[in-house]
Parts: C-alpha cells; sequence; structure tokens
C-alpha cells in the first residue's frame, strides 16, 4: 500500500496517510519521552521492537475475541493499522501498585492488588493528561456511557490475556495504558502495546522493596540496561 504525506508526529510516532482512506501507515521511532515530554532521549532499536511487540500482541488478542486497530505489518517500523478516531482517554490497568498510584496513595510499589484496577486520564499535554472518573467524561463528551462500557470490559479483557501470556514468559504484568479508537461505529484498540507503555517485572525478583524492570522505567529512572531490557522481553516473546 503506497504511502502518502504525513498527518501527525506524536512523541514516538509518526502516521502517515495511505491510498485508502480507512487505513493509515504509523510509523515507529527511537525517540522515548517521559514526565509528559521533560525527559528526553532515544533508546536505539525500540522502534522496531514496539512495531513487532505490539503488532504480535494485538494479533494474541484479536484471536481472543478483542477487536483492534491492527491491518498488516509491512517492514520492521510500518504497519498499516485501521485510522480510528481515538477516543482521548489513556486507559490505565493494574494488577500491583507502581509509579504514579505508589505516589498518589502511598502504597509502596510491589504491593499486590486483590483484585486489578482502572483508572483513566483525560488526554490532554497541556494538562498533563489529569486523572478523570467515567462522570467527567461523559461531562466533557469523551465517550458515551455505553463506550465506557465497552472500553472498561476490554480493558480488563486485554489484562486477563495478557496477565497469563507474560506469567508464561516469566514476566509479571505490573499495570498498562491503553487508547481505543472509534472504526466504522465500533470500539477498537488502539495505539500500542510495548515497553513504552507496560510494565513489566521479572517474575520472582520483587517484593516492596526491590524489583527488576524490563521496560522504559529503566529509561525514566535511569537504571541503565534500556536497550537490553526492550531486546529482552522482545526475545522472550518472539519464541
Ligand atoms: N503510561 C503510559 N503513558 C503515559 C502514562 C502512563 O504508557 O502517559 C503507562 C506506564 O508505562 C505504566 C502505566 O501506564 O505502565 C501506569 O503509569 P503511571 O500512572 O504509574 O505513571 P508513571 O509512573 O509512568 O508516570
Amino acid at each position: 500500500m503506497q504511502q502518502k504525506e504525513q498527518l501527525y508526529e506524536g512523541k514516538a510516532k509518526k502516521v502517515f496517510a495511505t491510498e485508502n482512506p480507512d487505513y493509515v501507515i504509523v510509523s515507529y521511532k527511537d525517540d522515548a519521552t517521559a514526565f509528559n515530554g521533560l525527559k528526553k532521549g532515544t533508546i536505539s532499536g525500540k522502534g522496531v521492537i514496539n512495531n513487532k511487540m505490539s503488532n504480535l500482541m494485538m494479533s494474541m488478542l484479536e484471536k481472543k475475541g478483542i477487536p483492534t486497530h491492527l491491518v498488516e505489518q509491512i517492514d520492521d517500523r510500518n504497519t498499516i493499522v485501521k485510522k480510528v478516531s481515538i477516543v482521548p482517554l489513556e486507559v490505565i490497568i493494574r494488577n500491583v501498585a507502581a509509579g504514579s498510584f505508589s505516589k498518589r496513595y502511598g502504597v509502596p510499589e510491589g504491593t499486590a492488588f486483590a483484585s486489578p484496577t482502572i483508572e483513566f486520564s483525560y488526554k490532554n499535554d497541556d494538562l498533563g493528561d489529569p486523572l478523570i472518573n467515567d462522570y467527567h467524561a461523559l461531562a466533557l463528551n469523551l465517550a458515551t456511557a455505553q463506550e465506557i462500557e465497552t472500553i472498561k470490559k476490554m480493558a480488563f479483557s486485554v489484562n486477563d490475556a495478557m496477565k497469563e501470556f507474560f506469567r508464561g514468559l516469566n514476566i509479571d504484568l505490573i499495570d498498562f495504558k491503553l487508547e481505543f479508537g472509534r472504526f466504522k461505529g465500533e470500539i477498537v484498540l488502539a495505539d500500542e502495546i510495548s515497553p513504552d507503555t507496560c510494565r513489566f517485572w521479572e517474575a520472582g525478583s520483587w517484593d516492596t522493596t526491590k524489583h527488576v524492570s524490563l521496560d522504559k522505567d529503566r529509561f525514566r529512572r535511569d537504571l541503565g540496561g534500556v536497550e537490553d531490557a526492550y531486546e529482552e522481553i522482545f526475545k522472550r516473546i518472539s519464541k
């Protein structure tokens, strides 16, 4: 499919039009940002890993009955996806306390939850993606009540499928962020699933005092071994 003009450039990806108005090409970059763009850097080879990993995850989820934006991978960095209109909500599922949850609620990182949590942030860089609830999302017309219900159900199904998948690779899925889009009236899983958007901890490596991260926290927290962590995750999922 022929690549046409660039429609958008984000922090980690570019989006191009195609000759088919229903499809766009997503092109993954090695650029990395954290803390709402305050920290910037490059993770060499990240674009290739995130492209392939996200496609593997989306294919696995499609097989479990979860509709996604994935159409076809073109090459190492480029994938054809459905042209969706993104619901401006970041949907975060957590199995274990970490990151902003730990800070906000004073719970040590590594505290396992009895059952997973879900939260929404309003996707708005100028406001720093503030936490919002369902009623705020409805009041702001970000999604309909039915869409919010669908998104919640799908997000927990993604969690069930991914937790099981990663458990088999000796990795604990701590938390992750999803984005959803509308395509021909249907809610589909969009954006990406990668070490940029998930926390992966080496199974058995953690309690509330320490853990081994195989994800973007190695970049955010200057832990070193960033590229190695991305490669390790990818090696395990592609076996
Ligand atoms: N996350 C993301 N994009 C964001 C914010 C969070 O992909 O803009 C992911 C992050 O990688 C983690 C999960 O969502 O897997 C929960 O992140 P948290 O709210 O703890 O924020 P952080 O500590 O990363 O600021």
